[in-house]
C-alpha cells in the first residue's frame, strides 16, 4: 500500500482480518490503490453513522457518538454487516445486507424484479424472493394463449443475472428463492438444484404450513393450489413431499424448509402484508421491499476473569448493546436505499437486526461444552440479555426520536413505543466473524487446526488460539499433536489429549444434529427474527435422521432448518468464512 506510515496505526487486528479488509472493504482509486487504511476505514463508517444523531437534536455531540462508535468497532466488541462497513460515507450509501423483493405474475413484474436485483446486488446486499405467485409450468398466457413457463424456469433467469452483475468486484449476489409447498410446481422446485449447476447462485427453500406439517403428522394428504385461478390442481400425500424433501437435502443440502406460518405469527405489521421469504441465509424474514441492516457483538470481548474464571461481562455487554442498538438505527436514517418503494417501507418499519457472534469461542473460554444443557443454557441467558435490554433501548429511542410510523398498526401497539419493528436476528457473521478473529455466529467451531498453503508447497498448521492457550499452559502443546488433530479433523480420537479438553473442545462434527437444533431453538427463544444455522451430518447419516432433525426443529419452535451432511457437494452458494 502506498500510503504514508504516519496514516497506519496499530488496531488489534490480525494480520488475516487486515488483508481481508485491505482486499475487499477500502476505498480505491481509479488503479485500484487503496487510498484510506483500514482505521481511516472505521473512521469514515463511524463518522457516517453518528451523523445521523443531528437531525434528531441539532445539539447533540455528534463527536462523541462517533468516538463511541469507532471505539466499539476498533475494539472489535461489534461489527455493522459487510455493506455498511464497504459503503458508509461514500456516494454509493447502500448500508443493508438483506432485502426482499416481490416477484408478481406479470413479465413486467418478474423482470422488474429481475432489474431491481440487480441494483442490490451491485451495491453489496443479497436478495430473497418468493415466487409463489408465479402461474404454474403449462398454464395458459392470457394475451399470447402461449404456455407459461413456471417459477423455475424464471429462477434461472434470475440467476443468469446475478451472475453477469458480480457486483462491482466486491461480493457476488446470493439470492434466497422460496416456494410454497402447495404450489403446484412444488416437486421440480425440491429438486431444481440436484443435478443442474443452473440455479447456482440461490439458496432454496420450500416454504412449509402448519397444516402441511398436520397431514405428516397424521399421514394425510393435502391441496395443491394455482395461484392465478385459486383453483385446486390435485392433491398430494404430505408424507410422500416431506420425504422428497429430506431426501433432497440428504443429497445435497437443499432445498431447506421455513415455517411461514411461524413467520407470520411474528409479523409485527401484518397489515401491511404477508412475510413470504427470508433474507439469502435465511435469518431475516421481511415483507416485499423491505431491507434490513445487521450488526454483531462479540461476544469473546465481552468476558472477564474473576477468581481464575471467564465469566461473562453482563456491564459491558448491556452497554454495547444499547450503543449497538442506537448505531443500526442510524444506519436507517443515513442508508441510501436502491428504490423508492424500498426507502418507504424501510422507513416504516425501521428494522434492524442485532445478534451474536464468537459464541463457541466464549464457550471455549468458560470450559462449556458446546454440546450440553450448560451450553444452551447460556445461549439462552446471552441472548434473553440482548433482546431485552436491545428493546429497552429501542424504547428509549421511541422516546427521543418516535415510534417506527407503522407502530399503532403493528402487534406492539399496546405496549410502550417501539423504535424498530424488530430488535434481534442472528446472523452467520461470515466475513465479520473474520475480522473479528472468532467462531461464525451462534455455530460451533469448525476446525481446531487446519492447514494453510502458503508460496512454494509451504504449508502452515493454524491453530485454534484458545485451544494452543490450554494445551500450551497445560505442558501439552506439539506440532505432533496439531498434525493428528489436522488429519483427523476432530480432537475427540487424538491420543494424548485429556477427557476434560476434549469434552469441551468439540467441533461442529463432534456436535449431534439434535445439539445443533437444540442450540438453534435457544436463540430463537430470545431473537425477533430468526437464526442462521446449519445443521451439520456426517457423511454416514440416514434420511430418517434427516427427517428427524426436521421434525425437532419444528417442535421446538425453529422458524426453520438448514442442513449439510459432509461431502454432499462439490461447491456452495455461500460459503461461510469465505468471501464470495
Ligand atoms: P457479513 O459477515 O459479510 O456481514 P453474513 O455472512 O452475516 O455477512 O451474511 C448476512 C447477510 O448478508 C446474508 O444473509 C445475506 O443477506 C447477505 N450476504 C452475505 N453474503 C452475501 C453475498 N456474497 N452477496 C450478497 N449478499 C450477501
Amino acid at each position: 500500500m502506498n500510503l504514508p506510515e504516519e496514516r497506519k496505526n496499530d488496531m488489534a487486528i490480525s494480520e488475516n482480518a487486515r488483508a481481508v479488509l485491505e482486499k475487499r472493504y477500502l476505498i480505491r482509486d481509479e488503479k485500484g490503490e487503496p487510498t484510506e487504511t483500514v482505521e481511516e476505514l472505521f473512521h469514515r463508517v463511524a463518522n457516517a453513522i453518528a451523523a445521523a444523531d443531528a437531525s434528531f437534536d441539532p445539539k447533540a455531540d455528534v463527536a462523541a457518538t462517533a468516538r463511541c462508535f469507532y471505539d466499539m468497532m476498533t475494539g472489535l466488541d461489534f461489527l455493522p454487516n459487510s455493506p455498511t462497513l464497504m459503503n458508509a460515507g461514500r456516494p454509493l450509501g447502500q448500508l443493508s445486507a438483506c432485502f426482499v423483493l416481490p416477484v408478481g405474475d406479470s413479465m413486467e413484474e418478474i423482470f422488474d424484479a429481475i432489474k431491481n436485483a440487480a441494483l442490490i446486488h451491485k451495491s453489496g446486499g443479497g436478495t430473497g424472493f418468493s415466487f409463489s405467485r408465479l402461474r404454474p409450468r403449462g398454464s395458459t398466457v392470457n394475451s399470447t394463449g402461449g404456455v407459461a413457463s413456471g417459477p423455475i424456469s424464471f429462477m434461472k433467469v434470475f440467476n443468469a443475472a446475478t451472475e453477469a452483475v458480480k457486483q462491482g468486484g466486491t461480493r457476488r449476489g446470493a439470492n434466497m428463492g422460496i416456494l410454497r409447498v402447495d404450489h403446484p410446481d412444488i416437486l421440480d422446485f425440491i429438486t431444481c438444484k440436484n443435478d443442474t449447476k443452473e440455479i447456482t447462485n440461490f439458496n432454496i427453500s420450500v416454504g412449509i404450513t402448519e397444516k402441511f406439517m398436520q397431514a405428516v403428522e397424521n399421514g394425510g394428504s393435502y391441496e395443491l393450489v394455482d395461484p392465478a385461478s385459486h383453483k385446486v390442481t390435485g392433491t398430494l400425500s404430505a408424507r410422500e413431499v416431506f420425504d422428497k424433501i429430506v431426501s433432497s437435502a440428504w443429497q445435497t443440502g437443499e432445498p431447506g424448509i421455513i415455517f411461514l406460518d411461524r413467520l407470520n405469527r411474528d409479523n409485527p405489521c401484518p397489515q401491511q402484508g404477508e412475510i413470504e421469504s427470508t433474507n439469502p441465509c435465511g435469518e431475516q424474514p421481511l415483507l416485499p421491499y423491505e431491507a434490513c441492516n445487521l450488526g454483531s457483538i462479540n461476544l469473546v470481548t465481552h468476558l472477564k476473569e474473576e477468581d481464575g474464571r471467564w465469566v461473562l461481562d453482563k456491564d459491558k455487554l448491556t452497554t454495547t448493546i444499547r450503543n449497538a442498538v442506537h448505531f443500526l438505527d442510524n444506519v436507517i436514517e443515513v442508508n441510501k436505499y436502491p428504490l423508492p418503494e424500498i426507502d418507504a417501507m424501510t422507513r416504516s418499519t425501521r428494522k434492524i437486526g442485532l445478534g451474536v457472534m464468537g459464541f463457541a469461542d466464549m464457550l471455549l473460554y468458560m470450559g462449556i461444552p458446546y454440546n450440553s444443557d450448560q451450553g444452551v443454557a447460556m445461549a439462552r441467558e446471552v441472548m434473553e440479555l440482548v433482546n431485552t435490554i436491545g428493546h429497552e433501548e429501542s424504547q428509549a429511542l421511541a422516546q427521543v426520536r418516535g415510534a417506527f410510523p407503522l407502530f399503532s398498526e403493528s402487534t406492539y401497539r399496546n405496549g410502550k413505543p417501539l423504535r424498530n419493528a424488530t430488535v434481534t436476528t442472528i446472523a452467520p457473521t461470515g466475513t465479520l466473524s473474520i475480522i473479528a478473529g472468532v467462531s461464525s455466529g451462534v455455530e460451533p467451531v469448525f476446525a481446531y487446526a487446519y492447514i494453510r498453503n502458503v508460496m512454494d508447497n509451504t504449508h502452515l498448521i493454524e491453530t485454534n488460539q484458545i485451544l494452543k492457550n490450554v494445551l500450551v499452559s497445560r505442558g501439552l502443546y506439539s506440532d505432533a499433536l496439531m498434525r493428528q488433530i489436522v488429519e483427523q479433523g476432530s480432537l475427540a480420537h487424538v491420543d494424548g489429549i485429556p477427557e476434560d479438553i476434549k469434552r469441551v473442545f468439540v467441533c461442529a462434527h463432534d456436535v449431534s444434529p439434535i445439539w445443533h437444533v437444540k442450540m438453534q431453538a435457544a436463540f430463537q427463544a430470545y431473537t425477533d427474527n430468526a437464526v442462521s444455522k446449519t445443521v451439520n451430518f456426517p457423511n454416514s447419516a440416514t434420511k430418517e435422521e434427516v427427517a428427524e432433525v426436521y421434525t425437532l426443529a419444528y417442535k421446538l419452535g425453529c422458524k426453520g432448518t438448514t442442513i449439510y451432511r459432509d461431502g454432499s457437494r462439490d461447491e456452495q452458494v455461500l460459503n461461510i468464512g469465505k468471501v464470495n
